[in-house]
């Protein structure tokens, strides 16, 4: 027997190399490295750059960001279409 490395369930293989008990939780554990890569490493060392990109765009923006922001409330409230 074998503990899955995502889920923890047990689960038996005859093959040595293999981590987890499915094809989700394979999956599911990729896409966890990756948001933590991209968490990790491209965030902190961007972080200034982002939020002077956003803080970029909403200044240069800022009717469409608004005008976009004012549509969803709507959209929220009376359930309007675009
Ligand atoms: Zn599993």
């Amino acid at each position: 027997m074998k503990i899955c490395k995502e889920c923890g369930k047990e689960f038996s293989t005859r093959d040595d190399r293999v981590k987890y008990c499915s094809a989700d939780c394979r999956l599911n554990h990729d896409k966890k490295r990756r948001a933590e890569y991209l968490h990790n490493s491209y965030y902190p060392a961007n972080k200034e750059k982002i939020i002077e990109r956003n803080r970029k765009y909403y200044a240069e923006n800022k009717e469409k960001v608004a005008e976009r922001q004012r549509k969803y409330y709507l959209k929220k409230i009376w359930g309007d279409e675009d």
